[in-house]
C-alpha cells in the first residue's frame, strides 16, 4: 500500500508509488524533514478530510526559519479566499506546529467586561502555541472548518482560555481571550494534535453531518 504524503512539494511524496519511498516517508523524522524538503508556499493549497495529515500530530516549528514568513503569508492569503477566520498548517498539508487566525471584531457585541479580547486587528501568526487557564463553564456553538466543506456542528468549549506562543521573529507572546476568538484558538490547536470538530461535535451535530462526511470520504476514494 503506498503511503501518501500529505505536503504537495514532498519530493518523496512524489515517489509515493515506490514502496521504498513510501516506507522512508512513514518513518521520517518531522522535523528534520521539513529542513531537509524545501517548500514552495505558492502550491500549498487546503486539504480536505479525510487527508491523512490532519490526523496526525504536528511538530514543533523554528520561528525565525526563512521559510516561515512566507508560509505563513500563503496560508493567511488562503484562509481570506476562503472566508475562514483560521487555518493550521496540517490544513495545507505542513505537520507543524503553527496556526493564523484572523477573528473580526463584532460591532454587535458589547465589549468583554474584564476587557479580554474577542478578535484579532488583523492576522495573528501563532507558531507552537499553547493554550492554558480555561475558564468558565463550557458552552456549545457551531463551529465550521475549511477542512470539512459544507459541515457544521455545535462544540462544547470553555469561553475564555490563555495562548502562549511564539511570533514569526521568534518572540514569546501570552494573550487571555474570550468568545469567537478563544473558540478559534482551541478549533484550531486541535488541529495540530490531530483533532477535528468530527471528534468534539455533538451527538445530535454528529448525526446531522453523516451523510457530509461520508461524501467526502468517497470524493476522496475517487481522486
Ligand atoms: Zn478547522
Amino acid at each position: 500500500m503506498a503511503i501518501l504524503c500529505p505536503n504537495p512539494n514532498c519530493h518523496e511524496g512524489n515517489l509515493q508509488r515506490s514502496p521504498r519511498a513510501a516506507g522512508r516517508w512513514a518513518t521520517h523524522d518531522p522535523e528534520r524533514y521539513y529542513r531537509l524538503v524545501s517548500i514552495d508556499p505558492a502550491k500549498l493549497t487546503i486539504v480536505h478530510y479525510p487527508a491523512e495529515v490532519l490526523r496526525r500530530k504536528a511538530g514543533p516549528v523554528k520561528p525565525a526559519e526563512a521559510d516561515m514568513a512566507a508560509i505563513a503569508d500563503r496560508m493567511i492569503r488562503l484562509m481570506r479566499e476562503a472566508e475562514g477566520i483560521g487555518l493550521a498548517a496540517p490544513q495545507v498539508g505542513l505537520s507543524m506546529r503553527m496556526f493564523v487566525v484572523d477573528v473580526p471584531a463584532n460591532p454587535d457585541e458589547s465589549p468583554d467586561p474584564a476587557g479580554l479580547a474577542s478578535s484579532t486587528r488583523g492576522p495573528v501568526v501563532y507558531i507552537n502555541p499553547i493554550i492554558s487557564a480555561p475558564t468558565g463553564a463550557p458552552e456549545p456553538h457551531e463551529e465550521g472548518c475549511l477542512s470539512l466543506p459544507d459541515i457544521r456542528g455545535d462544540v462544547i468549549r470553555p469561553p475564555t482560555v490563555t495562548i502562549t506562543a511564539h511570533d514569526l521573529q521568534g518572540r514569546e507572546f501570552t494573550q487571555t481571550g474570550t468568545g469567537l476568538l478563544a473558540r478559534c484558538w482551541q478549533h484550531e490547536l486541535d488541529h495540530l494534535d490531530g483533532v477535528l470538530i468530527l471528534d468534539r461535535m455533538t451527538q445530535m451535530s454528529r448525526l446531522r453531518n453523516r451523510a457530509a462526511v461520508r461524501d467526502l470520504e468517497r470524493a476522496a476514494k475517487e481522486l
